[in-house]
């Protein structure tokens, strides 16, 4: 990330680089076939993914900051936001993917398997929010397993997909999915629409089912006490761009993929964003004009057994 310091290249200074170099550095998850499918299952128009990633306490653990305030924050997702998007979800019928670090899940294993009873997809977004750019290959390979494994005895059934925390998708990552042999990641920007990955130009049947900043709820909301940084976008805003991106994925046939974290949308001033979002969606027509709303891992599923090209 743009913001680390970055250890020397062995071969010097970008701008010295030798042409192997620069095309192996975006060789690495690059967007290769479009996994856009000819249609959408029933002929629905577009694809619904609603995901949260249930942080929960992760973001100031990760961080080593141990401020009972801050911690208290990450225990409103749990304790107040969750329950209340849960009854969201059940109100509109809508399933929805829940992307947990597995300390996370290990703090509120009652929560995981209360979300997998109501049929929502359990995926893995790392062990305690670690940043995978700032471990080993090896560390992240080992967290990331582990984290697999929590997950699966608190679903009851093994996760086909991951969130990497933050997006923050490191060099070694493509390869622990692959070796866990995962449907699909969503991590990784290249399009609006799913895409396999590809890794030094061989395709590896990963599907990517891409996320995207301006579709994250916690860029606009989210604020730090001893920093500059405060929300800056009043809910009214969040929804229309939300709606915006909604309504560009509907006209085009495409997925309409969003990222929420319930210590941030769980609030009773946001969550209403949500709601009225999903009744546009499904106002938007009958028949050939529905959205069909999905786990990611369906979404990944069906693009992959269904793309056009
Ligand atoms: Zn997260």
């Amino acid at each position: 990330m743009s913001d680390r310091p970055h250890s020397k290249h062995p071969d010097g200074e970008p701008w010295q680089w030798p042409e192997a170099t620069w095309r192996g550095i975006v060789g690495r998850g690059r967007a290769g076939r479009s996994l856009r499918p000819k249609s959408w299952p029933d002929g629905a128009r577009c694809a619904v993914a609603i995901s949260f990633d249930a942080d929960h306490e992760t973001i100031p653990l990760r961080d080593g900051d141990e401020s009972p305030m801050r911690i208290s924050q990450g225990q409103y997702g749990a304790r107040s936001a969750t329950p209340r998007i849960r009854r969201l979800l059940e109100r509109e019928s809508v399933p929805a993917t829940f992307f947990y670090p597995a300390v996370s899940a290990l703090l509120h294993p009652d929560e995981v398997r209360a979300i997998a009873t109501d049929g929502h997809e359990i995926g893995i977004h790392s062990w305690i929010h670690e940043a995978n750019t700032t471990l080993p290959g090896n560390a992240e390979r080992e967290l990331t397993l582990r984290a697999a494994e929590v997950l699966t005895k608190l679903a009851g059934r093994p996760p086909v997909g991951m969130r990497t925390a933050s997006w923050d998708f490191s060099v070694s990552t493509l390869s622990i999915i692959r070796e866990m042999k995962l449907l699909y990641d969503s991590s990784l920007m290249a399009d609006d629409e799913p895409y396999e990955l590809t890794d030094g130009g061989e395709p590896t049947g990963i599907v990517e089912l891409p996320p995207e900043w301006i579709r994250d709820d916690a860029v606009y909301y989210n604020m730090v006490r001893f920093s500059a940084l405060r929300p800056y976008t009043p809910p009214s805003g969040v929804e229309e761009i939300f709606r915006a991106e909604f309504d560009g994925a509907w006209e085009e046939g495409g997925l309409f993929l969003l990222t929420m974290h319930p210590h941030v949308t769980g609030h009773r001033s946001r969550l209403p964003v949500l709601e009225r979002l999903i009744k546009h969606a499904k106002a938007k027509g009958q028949g050939k004009d529905k959205c069909w709303f999905a786990t990611h891992a369906q979404v990944a599923q069906w693009c992959k057994d269904n793309a056009a090209g």
